[in-house]
């Protein structure tokens, strides 16, 4: 995906022409990936662009950034404000929102506690980047284990692990990889979450399982509490997914995508119940589903 060369990046409080928005060579995180992102989407909607669970995502921000110890130097309202201010003053009614919190410049060395702390909003529109019907192949990279990194924080230095895994699947002919973790349990994809439906039930990978603790996973949930179907969080095994009815993917910036197949074996990827929970997202995000207008923060 192409970046766009206009528009502006709030960075520390100021809104800066985007090819300004830079940082020194020396920046702690460049070096030791000592920072903590979010991805969060802007729809339109009948009342106008809305960001969709901006609240989640911030929070989860400042979570990510307490587990790894970066001191976030604006506060929650502040960065909220922030937010819809970049959206609006790009003049975006669909969008992908980027939120980094770096550790900055000034001291080297592993620990250097007192370097400052840097946070920079972006927002540019990012259409789908997976089509529907992905082939996925488990990947020889295992996934982050939650005792070597903590893998509840969305912090930069472990997406290694995504880079490699989702460079293996491409070069091997793939669309995307999925992680297995040092049990061999199923624990997500590169950069989204991922459901099956085995017997009827929607089944999703516990936190416990390496996987990150997804915003669009949670909706997925909740949709299928609102269409009555079961959900379960259990540690699925890599052959589950071969037979599973469907398989989908889901994230911020990848919707709900279903898939094709696993390491050859085919799958539904036109299945029904990805068919419906697909249906309900799209009516979620772009406001056509009452229940859960509380998701939907208007731009202004
Ligand atoms: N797992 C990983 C590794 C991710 O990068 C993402 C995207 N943020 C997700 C899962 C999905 O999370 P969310 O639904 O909150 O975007």
């Amino acid at each position: 995906m192409r970046l766009p060369e206009a528009g502006t990046i709030w960075m520390d409080g100021t809104l800066v022409p985007w090819a300004e928005a830079r940082v020194h060579v020396l920046s702690h995180a460049l070096h030791y990936g000592t920072a903590v992102l979010e991805g969060t989407n802007v729809y339109e909607t009948p009342e106008g662009p809305a960001v969709f669970r901006l609240d989640d995502h911030l929070a989860r921000l400042y979570r990510s950034a307490k587990i790894i110890s970066l001191a976030v130097p604006y506060g929650y309202h502040e960065l909220r404000a922030a937010t819809l201010r970049t959206v609006a003053a790009n003049g975006l009614r669909s969008c992908y929102i980027r939120h980094l919190v770096h550790r900055g410049y000034g001291e080297m060395g592993i620990s250097a506690r007192n370097c400052p702390v840097s946070v920079s909003i972006a927002a540019w529109e990012w259409g789908a980047y997976l089509d529907d019907g992905v082939r996925l192949m488990t990947s020889s990279w295992r996934r982050n284990d939650p005792a070597v990194v903590p893998t509840l924080a969305k912090a930069t230095g472990p997406y290694l692990n995504s880079v490699l895994a989702k460079a293996e699947a491409l070069d091997a002919g793939f669309d995307e990889a999925v992680l297995l973790n040092a049990a061999g349990h199923v624990s997500e994809c590169t950069g989204a979450n991922l459901f099956m439906i085995s017997d009827g039930v929607l089944v999703t990978p516990p936190d416990s399982a390496g996987a990150l603790a997804g915003i669009t996973q949670d909706t997925v949930e909740r949709l299928a509490f609102d269409l009555g179907l079961p959900t379960r969080r259990r540690d699925i095994l890599r052959a589950e997914l071969y037979t599973a009815e469907e398989v989908f993917l889901c994230g911020t910036a990848a919707g709900i995508v279903p898939v094709a197949s696993v390491d050859h074996r085919e799958i539904d990827p036109e299945g029904p119940v990805t068919a419906k929970l697909k249906h309900a997202y799209d009516a979620a995000v772009h406001g056509h589903d009452p229940r859960h207008r509380d998701w939907l923060t208007l731009v202004g």
